[in-house]
């Protein structure tokens, strides 16, 4: 009875401010009163899609707590990222917000998961229930580390995020086999010199219908960050050609060393003086479609049929690790038609 009135204390205190409807309260209470939860504590972020809030985990560590909101208006626009993914082709009710919200925490626990299998620096998945993530906490005693927006870090130490960044969209395309989907200095944390990589609910499969387009958005808002911020980028092709190429080893130290080299060649580099021309280059590489494979799930099970035949070499995902060489598809959209993840702010 008494541990009862404290926990329910402890919620009161965290959710105060916040409006948060019976269910997830259940939730909450739950996770406190079972021990999953020592303490729920103070809001770190309120988004359009989710609340943030710091807490202490069962073992006594930090976590942070994430609620996703069961808007159907937030949602729906969603659904693109979700559709194509053979993974979630089964247990999924677009008409029920209540459960798309427990497959977006599901598949953010999911992609957590083989980030950090991956060796990607991200927070750890520690607990779900419904629409409700448990992970553990970048920060110190309750303050998240800055996101890479508002991280006061010098110029020098951008260029060397930069080629980072690189490297970990590289890690995350061949080892992890997934596309961040909205990757922005909004979802990159600073922890010291390090970059963690976080809201990774909307991520999808390297394979999915729309991966090598949002991959390609990815790079390119990237490097409106880092080139606003003065550092020198590649163009915004060269870099989504290093992330996806098949050439050069997994070692990181070498990738490392492989954007270094790109960046050193003049051909590589954005300049501001030849910005024009640049820009119709870029303009271009933006527009063209990105051949794509696998346009819904009926497709998937056909070609794996093909393959099974021996009929495989024409199918054009083959090819999607190795885009050089692809040729155009027709049914393809432009960049501009993109679903696009919502956006803070
Ligand atoms: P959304 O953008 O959908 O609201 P995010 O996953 O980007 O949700 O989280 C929102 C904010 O919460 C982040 O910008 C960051 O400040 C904070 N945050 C999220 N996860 C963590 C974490 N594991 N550790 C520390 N802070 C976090
Ligand atoms: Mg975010």
């Amino acid at each position: 009875r008494k541990s009862r009135v404290k926990t329910k204390d402890k919620m009161d205190r965290a959710t105060n401010e916040q409006v948060l409807d019976p269910k997830t309260r259940m939730i909450l209470f739950k996770m406190l009163s079972r021990g999953n939860l020592k303490e729920l504590n103070g809001c770190v972020s309120t988004g359009k899609e989710a609340n943030v809030y710091s807490a202490i985990a069962g073992d006594g560590s930090p976590a942070a707590v994430k609620v996703y909101k069961t808007s159907i208006l937030v949602f729906k626009d969603r659904d693109k990222y979700v559709s194509g993914e053979f993974r979630f082709r089964r247990g999924y009710n677009k008409h029920n917000p209540r459960e798309m919200v427990r497959v977006w925490a599901e598949k953010e626990f999911r992609n957590l998961s083989r980030l950090r299998a991956a060796g990607i620096l991200s927070p750890e998945p520690v607990f779900l229930d419904r629409h409700v993530l448990v992970m553990s906490f970048f920060g110190t005693d309750g303050w998240a580390c800055p996101r890479l927006k508002d991280a006061k870090v010098s110029t020098r130490k951008l260029a060397e995020m930069y080629v980072s960044c690189a490297v970990i969209m590289r890690q995350m395309f061949h080892i992890a086999n997934l596309v961040h989907g909205d990757l922005s200095e909004y979802n990159l944390l600073v922890e010291g010199s390090k970059l963690v990589v976080i809201d990774v609910s909307q991520s999808v499969e390297h394979d999915h219908p729309y991966a090598l387009d949002f991959l390609r958005r990815d790079c390119f808002n990237v490097n409106a960050f880092f080139n606003r911020k003065g550092v020198q980028v590649l163009k915004v092709k060269v870099f989504f050609e290093y992330i996806t190429s098949l050439a050069g080893s997994q070692e990181v130290d070498s990738y490392e060393q492989v954007v270094q080299d790109l960046l050193s060649k003049e051909e590589n580099q954005w300049k501001e003086s030849e910005e024009e021309e640049e820009a119709t280059d870029e303009a271009v590489f933006l527009n063209t479609p990105i051949p794509r494979t696998l346009h819904h799930v009926e497709d998937i099970e056909q070609d794996l049929q093909l393959m099974k035949e021996g009929g495989g070499e024409s199918l054009l995902y083959r090819k999607i690790v190795g885009i050089a060489g692809a040729e155009e598809d027709e049914s393809t959209h432009s960049f501009g038609s993109l679903p696009s993840p919502s956006k803070e702010e």
